[in-house]
């Protein structure tokens, strides 16, 4: 029987390390006997923003290149593409390529796309997301594999397999879903009805080198030496989880994926082959969101209990601007779906009470200056 989820070491993105631990990750889960001639395979990666491959921010071009030779090798179409935030114009997302070393990939035998038109879907089974557009290059794939990165998200605690999908929608509309979603459960229902939606074939993660602290776009590299892969990307979010010291509970996407039954209730329910404790970090600096104490059910804390607006309010992190690292380049105000943000004296000012803690200024923000601050009513109750 195949495992749901599968570890194996990679200790570097030499081209060697990264052609075996993906041999070693695919094997247990039946290799790549499904790919034949002619078929066309979209690889969804992340590339978030125009960063450099040692940020940590996006899908290693090592890795992708490797998975493009063992497809090619088959025979198969490879298309790689991401829509990254901002606008979804060739010559933006170009840009991104470029910084994030995926022009590679075209020496590999692969293509990246170049085509940013968009589609829309219709998807009555979705639970909140029914009707969207999405990017249209990942039609016609016979197979698509999302290959991301473990991060950690300000609005999300974590971003690997499930929110990956999320990069499906044009950078330039997901803002109105952040506005649509500024609940994390209603946005986490959307992440899953889109994974629903595109159903990845596979789901690989660079784990290698991940990233702490202000992610997803913004945090530390910090290594962990591993490849995980699986057929569900929430299966192998809950193992990713554990590895980096997240709860279940303290991951929206994971809780939205059990209300539909989609992974069992803890990690250690999961087949997993290798051994996830060698590769897991205790100390891993999570964005630890008010989203723990908001999921959590049991009750320790008699607080914690009280349900409503004005304890979310209480509880929820908020964005925070440290003035000394901004250059007032206006890129948080360009990106914020609830006008929040007006700039005063070349500085963003934040309006809180239009603020809907989407964390988009944190996740775009190009010199870390935005960071997500946890109230001091959370803190207290985490002592
Ligand atoms: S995006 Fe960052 S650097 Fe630019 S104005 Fe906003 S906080 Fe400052
Ligand atoms: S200020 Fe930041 S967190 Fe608040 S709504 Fe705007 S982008 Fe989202």
């Amino acid at each position: 029987m195949k495992p749901d989820v599968v570890i194996v070491p990679c200790a570097d993105y030499s081209e060697e390390a990264a052609r075996t631990a993906l041999e070693q990750s695919l094997a247990p889960l039946g290799g790549l006997d499904w790919v034949s001639t002619g078929m066309r395979i979209a690889i969804k990666v992340n590339l978030v923003s125009a960063a450099r491959p040692e940020q940590a921010a996006t899908t290693h071009p090592s890795l992708v290149c490797a998975l493009v030779r063992l497809l090619a090798s088959r025979g198969a179409d490879v298309v790689v593409g991401d829509s990254p935030g901002g606008l979804y114009s060739a010559a933006h997302v170009n840009r991104v390529y470029a910084a994030a070393g995926m022009k590679a990939v075209e020496q590999c035998g692969g293509r990246l796309n170049q085509d940013f038109t968009e589609r829309e879907a219709s998807f009555p089974q979705g639970k909140v997301c029914r009707r969207f557009q999405y990017t249209a290059w990942l039609d016609g794939a016979d197979a698509i594999i999302d290959f991301c990165k473990l991060k950690t998200h300000g609005m999300m605690a974590m971003t690997c397999g499930a929110k990956n999908m999320f990069g499906a929608i044009p950078g330039t509309r997901k803002p109105e879903y952040h506005f649509r979603c500024s609940d994390p459960r209603d946005f986490a229902r959307t992440i899953v009805d889109l994974d629903e939606y595109f159903k990845p074939r596979l789901t690989i993660v660079d784990a290698v080198v991940c990233m702490e602290g202000n992610g997803p776009g913004s945090g530390t590299p910090r290594h962990m030496g591993a490849l995980v892969a699986g057929e569900s990307p929430h299966k192998v979010d809950l193992l990713c989880a554990k590895l980096i010291g997240l709860k279940r509970e303290e991951v929206p996407t994971l809780e939205a994926a059990l209300e539909r039954e989609l992974i069992p209730p803890s990690a250690e329910e999961l087949t997993v082959e290798g051994n996830p404790a060698a590769f897991a970090i205790p100390d891993f600096q999570l964005i630890t969101t008010g989203n723990s104490h908001l999921f959590r059910g049991d009750g320790k804390n008699p607080l914690i209990r009280l349900k409503g607006t004005a304890m979310e309010k209480l509880l929820s992190q908020r964005p925070q601007l440290d003035p000394s690292k901004c250059v007032g380049c206006g890129v948080c105000k360009g990106v914020c779906p609830a006008d929040a943000i007006s700039m005063v004296k070349g500085k963003p000012r934040i309006r809180r009470k239009k603020c809907i803690r989407c964390f988009c200024c944190q996740e775009f923000c190009p010199e870390s200056a935005m960071r997500v601050r946890r109230t001091a009513v959370a803190r207290l109750l985490d002592k």
